[in-house]
């Protein structure tokens, strides 16, 4: 699963209430079963498995209940969302049930006729991930062959179909020296819109961070591509370039404010306020199989945690950026200084702050960074046969 660019979706304008509204998406991971190994994946490092996967059943009404909620964007993601064979009744559903539907995929799955059977069925958009434009180099990244080769021809029947088309390109110390290329290839591919991620390091990517980490300069320059690149695509294609935190001075508000605009079902059905939140120590994650979806959102006690801005400490308690980027990513917090309720240490103000810049500036400037862990279930989970 690659991101989604929260932080894009949001207005920077300080918010009164905080809570009182539905989530606006709903980030639906229908299986953590992928056949690329990509180093930087957002889903946790203990992956479910495909027994305790949720059933058909369970995940359309998952989709009705989101409608009911009052969401209006489903993403359909994963893992590989296309693995799963009932992808189109999930998708019937949510079309019926009037949700904007959203395919996240790596692309390597699809066939044309299951892509032309759900668009049929009414799939409002597709996102494609892309790891590199260079074959070599995106046979390293993901660890699966000729992925590169697939997603060209799924580009292709997405302009046939004439479906909106994404490329969401996560870019680290690999491949971010293509992004001239990699720019070039979604206008080639009619993409409407592109993300340029910086790599987030959460889950598989904070583990492998010392092999992803760019430098300074490589970011900066990056910056100034995408600037040119949104000046000369005006009016073609459409930048959200998600910056890179560890060399920012003020934190993104990340997932829109914690609770506010954004939930996330794993695929047991584990309702959580952003994907990386099962790392943060005391929180309670209820299930879709066990509470209502809108009770979940409004009372749960993962989304009340650090709702608003009441838990904040010093310095983003009284700081007058505190209902614009909500003190930044508490995932982030917990991982970097032990403590969720600390100030993200991207933030300037943090006195953790120089330390997280040292880091990146350390690892970047290694000359031979470390190899990939990719992204696998760990042999304790992995099911016997599929
Ligand atoms: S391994 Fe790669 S393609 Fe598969 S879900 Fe993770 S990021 Fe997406
Ligand atoms: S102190 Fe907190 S609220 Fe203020 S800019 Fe930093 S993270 Fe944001």
């Amino acid at each position: 699963m690659n991101e989604i660019a929260p932080m894009e979706q949001f207005s920077e304008k300080p918010v009164v209430e905080a809570c009182a509204r539905a989530p606006v998406g709903l980030l639906a991971e229908l299986t953590h079963r992928c056949p690329l190994q990509c180093p930087y994946c957002s889903n946790p490092l203990e992956l479910d498995r495909v027994n305790s996967e949720l059933t058909t059943e369970q995940w359309q009404d998952v989709m009705r209940q989101a409608a009911e909620l009052g969401i209006l964007q489903i993403h359909l993601s994963g893992g590989e969302p296309t693995v799963r064979k009932d992808l189109e009744d999930i998708v019937e559903v949510a079309v019926k049930a009037g949700l904007y539907t959203n395919l996240i995929t790596a692309g390597v799955t699809l066939t044309r006729d299951r892509l032309a059977r759900l668009k049929d069925l009414g799939l409002d958009h597709v996102q494609l991930s892309i790891q590199d434009v260079d074959d070599a180099n995106a046979e390293k990244i993901s660890a699966y062959k000729n992925g590169l080769a697939k997603k060209r021809e799924v580009g292709q029947w997405v302009r046939e179909l004439e479906m909106p088309l994404t490329i969401n390109a996560p870019i680290h110390r690999l491949n971010i020296e293509n992004l001239p290329n990699i720019i070039d290839f979604a206008v080639e591919m009619g993409a409407g819109r592109i993300e340029v991620a910086n790599i987030q390091y959460y889950a598989w990517a904070l583990k492998n961070r010392a092999a992803l980490m760019p430098t300074r300069a490589q970011v900066l320059k990056s910056a100034e591509i995408v600037e040119a690149a949104k000046e000369r695509l005006k009016g073609i294609m459409v930048f959200d370039f998600v910056v890179p935190d560890y060399y920012a001075k003020t934190p993104k508000p990340c997932m829109g404010g914690w609770g506010r605009g954004v939930m996330n079902v794993t695929p047991q059905g584990r309702v959580l306020p952003c994907h990386a939140s099962e790392t943060v120590p005391g929180l309670v994650f209820d299930n879709v199989k066990d509470r209502p979806l809108a009770d979940i959102w409004l009372n749960g006690q993962a989304f009340q945690a650090y709702r608003g801005t009441s838990w904040m400490k010093e310095p983003c308690r009284s700081c007058p950026r505190a209902e614009i980027d909500f003190g930044g990513c508490r995932c982030q917090a917990m991982a970097f200084t032990g403590d969720a309720a600390n100030t993200d240490p991207a933030c300037k103000l943090s006195p953790h702050h120089d330390a997280f810049v040292a880091a990146a500036e350390s690892e970047s400037a290694e000359q031979t960074p470390p190899p990939f862990v990719y992204r696998r279930m760990s042999p304790a989970k992995a099911p016997a046969a599929e």
